[in-house]
């Protein structure tokens, strides 16, 4: 998969070179291309920023800038990527939508500041590629970096080769719609707390059924919501009932 980031803080991108990703990035499972916006002015303060029409505070990230940089990195006429935009407003950033733009070829993030980009940059590019624009949760950051940082983790974990063993997001919260329950490992009793016998049985049926429970009360308990979209057989309603 190849990823451009365009940001005015490149150095903020710079964990994409550490850890899983940037694992795979030396694996060459993942192209990154950190790019400046700043690159893309023209006057001698390189501004990105202007007030917005109608008044009210902050700054807004002009569209100028941004227009050149989506054309130089991909040129009108040839192939295009998926944009993602960062924003309060947008979509919420899920592990549907990440799974979904884990089978893109090419990404493209956008990260906006001040206030901001000027709306008419999104809607120039849905002229010629997929727009999304994301939220990470109900609340605003400063930037949209962080964010960028936390989608490309999600996304890339979902990448063939990326986690040593594909079973691990197979079984991640979320992938099959309910949270992950406890988990345990060495030793067997620690500061007086046993690991739940079951999990020591070796008996492989018996854990999966435990370890579905587990998420089923897990689920109920913290994140109810997320109950009305699993498809619940009469075991699992039997341990909701409880
Ligand atoms: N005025 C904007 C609003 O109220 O919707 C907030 C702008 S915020 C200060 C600056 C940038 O941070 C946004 O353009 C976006 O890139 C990023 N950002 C802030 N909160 C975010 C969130 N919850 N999800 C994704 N990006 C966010």
């Amino acid at each position: 998969m190849k990823i451009d980031v365009v940001s005015i803080f490149p150095g903020y991108l710079a964990p994409l070179r550490e850890s899983l990703i940037g694992k795979a990035v030396s694996r060459g499972l993942i192209e990154v291309g950190v790019h400046d916006l700043r690159t893309w002015t023209s006057d001698v303060h390189r501004t990105v920023d202007d007030s917005p029409y109608g008044g009210g505070p902050g700054m807004l990230m002009r569209p100028e800038p941004w227009g050149l940089a989506l054309d130089a990195l991909a040129p009108l006429g040839g192939p295009q990527p998926r944009l993602v935009v960062p924003t309060p407003a947008g979509r919420p950033f899920t592990q549907a939508l990440a799974r979904e733009l884990s089978a893109e070829p090419w990404l493209l993030f956008a990260c906006g500041r001040y206030e901001g980009i000027d709306s008419r940059v999104a809607a120039y590019a849905a002229d010629r590629m997929v727009v999304d624009e994301v939220s990470l949760g109900d609340y605003v950051l400063a930037g949209g970096e962080v964010a960028v940082l936390v989608m490309v983790e999600a996304i890339g974990r979902l990448l063939p080769g990326v986690l040593g063993n594909a079973a691990s997001h197979e079984q991640d919260s979320f992938s099959d719609g309910l949270l992950e329950g406890p988990a345990y490992t060495r030793p067997e009793v620690w500061r007086g707390l046993p690991v739940p016998e079951v999990l020591l049985s070796g008996h492989h049926a018996g854990i999966a059924r435990w370890r579905r429970d587990e998420s089923l009360r897990r689920t109920a308990q913290r994140r109810p919501e997320l109950l009305g979209a699993v498809s619940l057989d009469d075991a699992d309603r039997a341990v909701l009932e409880q």
